[in-house]
């Protein structure tokens, strides 16, 4: 649509957040609770736990875009998953909460000029996150037996690990968090922050695909989105905060002609990819019991590989399991004796977005250090499995190729935390959003999520989006008392 198009409505507002996920739920909650008139516009439907049914495929159709289908282009293609919806990624992600890792912010510092996120500046961010998430550390019995196996597998092996800190209330280890907590139980955004912001005020509009941001001397003016059944609704505000998502963000910004400048926008793109690998054991795991997400292992991640909990029912693993035929007939039906634990890297090799026709086009090739990391981890996830007791392990390989043989090709690899292609870079010639989040040569436009992160984090990113969201919001709020 372009933004001389007439429309259908006009609303004005003080601050428009576009999309509500993690990033842009907090910015909502914040600068309404402050007294900014808030309008959100979020592209997907407010989904309501009355109807998550628990069944993976089901639910996967309804809660993540495209049924959960994204994939990227290249070696190997990657399936990358994201939510649709009030509460956007965090709806179905795990739960796992991390603050950004001290020597990534120093990274940050050195490497891209963000002398303002420092520890001292983000703890209070991070504690007031998880204060509104009720972030705690899983206990060993909601953690599951699935936990228990990678737990005696690290300690015989002397290896670092933990159980994990997730932004829960009440879970009684259901096991499908990824499919939509049925109890309501994972403090997602859609549940937390967003009723937060409408308490004070702010509107919150479903079905509204934010589709350009119109900028007049270099300020912006308004956003103007395509409603369901095709209306066009400008939002007149003078900051608009633009939180659609890594993949989302840079075709936002690239329709509306905005921070192309650096030829940053829409390259830079880390994904942490991620594979799984399975155990039989002759102990009941029932992974299906416990928080599939609720135990790690970091003893590599200094070397880029982290390993963390990944577990659902038996249809969920039956999707999963590397095996066919009859083995896989056989295996499945010792379902009760399965492990599963997942493998992430902190990867180096970097993807790029674009727009082709309406929809994204996302680039990644694996570079050969982060084909390393995947040989050795996967070695290691043996090696982990096998010190716990196991009977047999499947990882995710052809037959008759071992990990250390395996090409980028035939990695099976998924990706949940898609960053950094409207990176944050002190210098406007490298970056797309300056260390407050504002968009380089512009005023009023800023980005409150995933895109901006500039590197990898080696760690689940959400704690790190909504720290910034936070922070983002404080300086706005500061900027509006002082006009
Ligand atoms: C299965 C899974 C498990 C995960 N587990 C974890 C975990 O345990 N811990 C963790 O830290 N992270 C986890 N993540 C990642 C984490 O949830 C995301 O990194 C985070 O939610 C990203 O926040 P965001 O604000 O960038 O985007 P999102 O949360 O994805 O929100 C973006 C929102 O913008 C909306 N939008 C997009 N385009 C438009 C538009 N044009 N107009 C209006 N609205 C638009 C989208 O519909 C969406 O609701 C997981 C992800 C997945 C897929
Ligand atoms: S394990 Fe806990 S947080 Fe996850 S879906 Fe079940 S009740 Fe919800």
């Amino acid at each position: 649509m372009s933004p001389a198009h007439p429309p259908s409505g006009a609303i004005e507002a003080d601050v428009c957040v576009i999309g509500a996920g993690a990033g842009g739920a907090v910015v909502a909650a914040e600068l309404a609770e402050a007294g900014a008139r808030v309008v959100v516009l979020e592209q997907g439907p407010h989904h309501h736990a009355d109807s998550f049914s628990a069944r993976p495929l089901q639910m996967m159709s309804t809660l993540y875009r495209d049924g959960g289908h994204g994939m990227t282009l290249g070696s190997p293609p990657i399936l990358l998953p994201l939510g649709r919806g009030v509460g956007g990624t965090t709806l179905v992600n795990s739960g796992t909460c991390f603050r950004t890792p001290p020597g990534i912010l120093e990274r940050w510092r050195e490497e891209y000029g963000l002398e303002q996120l420092t520890e001292p500046e983000l703890d209070p961010c991070f504690e007031r996150v998880e204060k509104a998430l009720s972030v705690a550390e899983v206990t060993p019995q909601l953690a599951g037996g699935n936990a228990a196996v990678a737990r005696r597998g690290a300690e015989r092996l002397g290896w670092s690990s933990g159980y994990l800190r997730r932004n829960a209330r009440g879970c009684v280890g259901s096991g499908v968090c990824a499919f939509g907590c049925p109890t309501s139980a994972k403090q997602h955004t859609g549940i937390t922050y967003i009723p937060r912001a409408k308490a004070a005020g702010a509107r919150i509009i479903t079905g509204a695909d934010a589709r350009h941001v119109a900028v007049a001397r270099g300020r912006a003016q308004a956003v103007h989105a395509r409603l369901e059944g095709g209306a066009h609704l400008e939002v007149r505000a003078a900051d608009v905060v633009v939180a659609a998502g890594t993949i989302h963000t840079p075709l936002l910004l690239a329709r509306s002609g905005l921070g192309g400048r650096s030829g940053e926008l829409g390259g830079n793109l880390a994904l942490h990819p991620a594979t799984a690998g399975f155990a039989l054991m002759d102990e009941i795991v029932d992974m299906a019991k416990g928080v599939p997400q609720s135990f790690y292992v970091d003893e590599f991640a200094a070397e880029g590989i982290m390993f963390e909990g990944v577990a659902g029912p038996p249809s969920y693993v039956a999707m999963s399991l590397p095996l066919s035929g009859q083995r896989h007939a056989k295996v499945m039906a010792r379902y009760r004796n399965l492990a599963q634990f997942g493998l992430m890297v902190s990867d180096s090799s970097r993807g790029r977005v674009r727009l082709q026709g309406a929809r994204p086009l996302i680039r990644y090739d694996l570079n050969a250090e982060d084909l390393r990391r995947f040989r050795v981890g996967l070695e290691r996830l043996r090696e982990l499995f096998q010190a716990a007791g196991a009977r047999e392990v499947f990882l995710p390989l052809p037959t008759g190729v071992s990990p250390g043989r395996v090409t980028a090709r035939q990695l099976k690899l998924m990706a949940f935390h898609p960053l950094g292609t409207a990176r944050a870079h002190a210098d406007p010639e490298r970056g797309v959003v300056d260390g407050n989040l504002a968009l380089h040569g512009v005023r009023g436009v800023h980005i409150a999520d995933g895109s901006v992160i500039p590197s990898s984090l080696g760690v689940n990113p959400q704690i790190t989006i909504m720290a910034l969201a936070t922070r983002l919001a404080f300086n706005l709020i500061e900027d509006q008392n002082k006009t």
